[in-house]
């Protein structure tokens, strides 16, 4: 049975945290996996990873890390970068307003910190994007300084430990945790960064959302929902939202000169290139002429669907071959290379390429 929604805070001061530290530290360090973002604890490197991490799985993370550090080793390099080339290496990982501001923060750091994050949270969190989580992951983990950093995978671990029934959505929930927590961090430094990752990592691996290992976890014996068996009960979830449905064409519309894209004005990927997209409120012919196209062919029509946290699109992509559109053209090399499309499009995409080779 799930535990009953709790909208105001629980506290259980009577639970030993200060007893996790040691063995969660001498797990973590037996059992901690080879990241490529724990190599040196470089703050930039830690926030790249950590930003990245907030939309992506570990695993496909990894590649994503690469190919932006190749791109922009320093702070520096990511300060300067054109607009296009900072969203081509974000391609696919979606939130780009996540990788803009990861710029607006970099200029700070370059004008404001002389190019050197700061040490302490409350001045990290005055950086674009960041909030208390990143602020505490960036002091711990590369400054080694006792900042807790609650994420999905801390709410699930001491949820469970303590059996806590708030819903993690409630922020007094996150300041209670992060306060408990900063008591029984181990001495600044080493053993901080390692306390942090420690947390996070055995949420990723061991105690995970379903089907917690919980013979293999080294807070068993301090696991009040193991004892009970309810671990599965915690952490409570605020309720999920219904979704907003949008119908769209998408026009895949190919010219001799190249294939059409525009910005988004408004709205969700706001500033973002497109296919030109319209409502379906009329048929897909009557908005072509709309748009001046008239001399035309429709060569077929996909189906697709991208969830995105509050709309759900429902997309008919509809590839045409025109004599001319009113929209800015691109060649299929400008759009492999340069163009940065979002995910939303793949299907779009896939259809281009099957027919055209992008
Ligand atoms: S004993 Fe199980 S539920 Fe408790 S913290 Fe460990 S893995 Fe999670």
């Amino acid at each position: 049975m799930p535990v009953e929604e709790k909208k105001n805070l629980h506290r259980v001061d009577d639970y030993p945290y200060e007893e996790i530290t040691s063995p969660l530290l001498a797990w973590y360090r037996e059992n901690k996996r080879d990241l490529p973002w724990r190599k040196d604890g470089d703050p930039y490197r830690v926030w790249v990873s950590e930003i990245m991490l907030q939309q992506t799985r570990v695993e496909g993370a990894k590649e994503y890390y690469k190919r932006f550090l190749e791109k922009f080793p320093t702070v520096y390099d990511l300060a300067a970068a054109d607009e296009e080339s900072l969203l081509k290496v974000w391609e696919g990982l979606g939130y780009y307003s996540r990788v803009r501001n990861m710029q607006k923060a970099a200029r700070q750091v370059r004008d404001e910190h002389a190019g050197v994050f700061p040490d302490a949270p409350e001045k990290l969190r005055a950086l674009a994007g960041i909030g208390d989580y990143t602020a505490g992951a960036i002091a711990s983990i590369a400054y080694g300084r006792r900042a807790p950093a609650v994420d999905g995978n801390v709410f699930r671990v001491l949820s469970r430990l303590t059996e806590n029934p708030t819903d993690i959505s409630l922020p007094a929930y996150k300041k209670y945790l992060e306060e408990k927590l900063r008591a029984v961090y181990p001495e600044e430094g080493k053993a901080c960064s390692d306390f942090t990752q420690a947390l996070m990592e055995l949420g990723a691996l061991v105690c995970k959302p379903t089907s917690p290992d919980c013979e293999t976890c080294p807070l068993r014996a301090l696991c009040r929902a193991k004892e009970r068996g309810r671990q599965e009960d915690y952490p409570v979830l605020p309720k999920k939202k219904d979704k907003r449905e949008e119908k769209l064409f998408v026009f895949v519309l190919v010219t001799k000169d190249g294939v059409a894209l525009r910005r988004r004005e408004k709205g969700v990927l706001k500033g973002m290139y497109e296919f030109p997209t319209a409502p379906q409120d009329r048929p897909k012919e009557e908005i072509l002429r709309g748009w001046g196209v008239d001399d035309y062919r429709i060569v077929k029509v996909e189906k697709a669907v991208h969830i995105f946290t509050h709309i759900r699109w429902e997309m008919d992509c509809v590839l045409v071959r025109a004599e001319s559109t009113p929209f800015e053209q691109f060649t299929i090399p400008q759009i492999r290379e340069k163009i940065s499309l979002p995910t939303a499009f793949v299907k779009a995409k896939e259809m281009l390429e099957k027919e055209y080779g992008v």
